[in-house]
């Protein structure tokens, strides 16, 4: 074994820690060009003038002759998914430069923004001027084409329900290169099967997003929980509190762990206030945890731009597989400002430097089980990955009238988003042939697997899962000529599709 080799899988944070003050350099680059953006107005150059760009690309497209189906340019390794996107080698690849934010409409109650923007971005925006989005997913990194395309889901989604349900009206560049504006009223089939499409229906060049008022503190209760019927009930009870406005849970093990509900406010009490985000702040799930070994319920006020950010610098808990000591309390007062490293550029150096076998282990996936099933699916994970800490979020499906095609099933059950991050202590453990036990199980159960991550469904099964919402998406996928133009959603999301 050489000493690079011995180093990359003994003390990967030797290599990772360089991308640490890249990622400063980085941020500090797009916050310059954020701020002059905001100086000069949303554009420098007109979001028109963009939006012909797009059309310009794919009328050359047609006129070369279609060869070969289209997708985004944007490289795999900037993309927060750990998909490998090999298919864009295949494709015509389409440039969408669009970085801004379009226009606040107070009083609709509006941001109209384009696809590029980073949720962080446009949480600064909108929170400087004192609104937020219903729903904010928690990686800064996550761009809204890939929350509207690939789905997004946050602690306010029992409430608010997934990602585009607060989508008003797309801005699509559609296969033959015409610009068209989709909402719930001129083109209720179409708006319906844009979000999950993952591209596949024509290219997003702006979204009207909700806005609600901001409230500048959560108050949080912290609720550690010892037995699995314990979990199941406070969850259960949280949920269902139409007085609750966040709702998640940190499961420690199968039958411990702490589950919290918030109420957005605009007052604290100062002797309960916890500045999450500071930069010598530890890690929010291990802040959770003390909770559960203090075995004591706790109220806590959380400024909830910190609270927004909260999982950003513990990637959730991914980041003791990155840099071991970044939670040390050394580490983060002489160093806590600069974390966490761009998400993109570690995923970069790990693919190239890391064997494959050593991240045979590694699961990262998401599945969404009905809440009435919580108990059994959770005792199912436990059995298949033992992977510790999950992350417990619970969605419900707010379809509006005539809109049914917005959910991916025709049921209306809540669904609790599990999300399995980290490396499984099973030895033997044999991760595509879990993975697919794990879909088997959930196509079952009537539940679904996280099309973000990597998937080992196969075609019939792909279909099986996601019969009720396919028949809209294949509709208008003839409809709107696309066929030729862009590959089937399952092409671009399973690893048998893509292969
Ligand atoms: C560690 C980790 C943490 C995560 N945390 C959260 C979380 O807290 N909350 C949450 O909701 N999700 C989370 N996710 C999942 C995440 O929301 C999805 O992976 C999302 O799709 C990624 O967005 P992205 O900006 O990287 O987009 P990409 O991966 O670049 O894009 C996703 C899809 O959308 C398509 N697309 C993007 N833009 C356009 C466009 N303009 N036109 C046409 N098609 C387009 C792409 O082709 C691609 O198929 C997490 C994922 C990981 C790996």
């Amino acid at each position: 074994m050489s000493v690079i080799t011995y180093l990359v899988q003994n003390h990967f944070w030797i290599f990772a820690i360089w991308v640490v003050p890249m990622s400063v350099i980085y941020d500090l680059f797009y916050l310059a060009y954020t701020r002059v953006a905001y100086i000069f107005g949303p554009t420098f150059v007109k979001h028109e003038e963009k939006v012909k760009n797009v059309q310009k690309q794919v009328r050359q497209w047609m006129e070369e002759g279609s060869k070969t189906p289209m997708c985004t340019a944007r490289p795999c390794w900037k993309s927060i998914s750990l998909q490998t996107m090999n298919y864009k080698n295949r494709m015509h690849k389409v440039q969408i430069n669009m970085p801004d934010i379009i226009h606040l409409d107070e009083e609709k109650r509006l941001v109209r923004v384009e696809p590029m923007v980073s949720i962080g971005q446009l949480n600064d925006f909108l929170i400087s001027r004192g609104w937020t989005l219903p729903v904010v997913p928690e990686l800064d990194d996550l761009t809204i084409g890939g929350l509207v395309m690939g789905g997004g889901i946050e602690s306010t989604s029992h409430k608010y329900g997934l990602f585009q349900y607060i989508c008003k009206a797309f801005e699509m560049i559609t296969a033959d290169g015409s610009v068209v504006w989709t909402d719930k009223d001129n083109d209720p089939e179409y708006f319906c099967a844009i979000p999950f499409s993952y591209g596949t229906l024509g290219f997003l060049t702006a979204v009207d997003l909700d806005i609600v008022p901001y409230k500048p503190y959560i108050k949080l209760t912290y609720e550690p929980v010892y037995s699995l019927d314990e979990v199941v009930a406070e969850f259960t009870r949280v949920t269902n509190d139409p007085t609750v406005e966040s709702v998640e849970g940190i499961m420690f093990n199968l039958n411990e762990g702490v589950i919290m509900n918030g109420v957005f406010t605009d007052e604290c009490e100062p002797d309960k206030l916890n500045y999450l985000a500071k930069w010598y702040s530890p890690w929010f799930y291990k802040h959770v945890e003390t909770y559960l070994t203090k075995r004591q319920s706790g109220v806590e006020y959380i400024p909830t731009i910190d609270f927004y950010h909260r999982q950003n610098k513990a990637f959730f808990w991914l980041m003791p597989y990155i840099i071991p000591f970044a939670n040390n309390v050394v580490f983060r007062y002489l160093f806590g400002w600069s974390m966490p490293p761009k998400f993109s550029l570690l995923k970069w150096l790990r693919k190239n430097l890391v064997p494959k076998e050593q991240n045979e282990n590694f699961v990262c996936q998401d599945f969404g089980y009905e809440l009435e099933k919580l108990q059994d699916s959770l005792k199912f994970v436990d059995e298949q990955t033992k992977v510790y800490p999950i992350w417990l979020c619970p969605t419900r499906h707010c379809v509006p009238e005539g809109l049914e095609y917005l959910n991916l099933f025709k049921r209306e059950a809540v669904h609790v988003d599990v999300g399995i991050y980290g490396f499984s202590p099973i030895k033997g453990f044999k991760p595509e042939a879990t993975q697919k036990r794990m879909e088997r199980h959930a196509i079952d159960t009537g539940c679904y697997v996280a099309l973000y991550a990597e998937t080992q469904l196969t075609r019939s099964d792909f279909d099986e899962m996601f019969e009720f919402n396919l028949r809209n998406y294949d509709k208008i996928r003839k409809r709107m000529n696309c066929e030729k133009a862009f590959p089937h959603v399952y092409e671009k999301i399973s690893k048998l599709g893509r292969s």
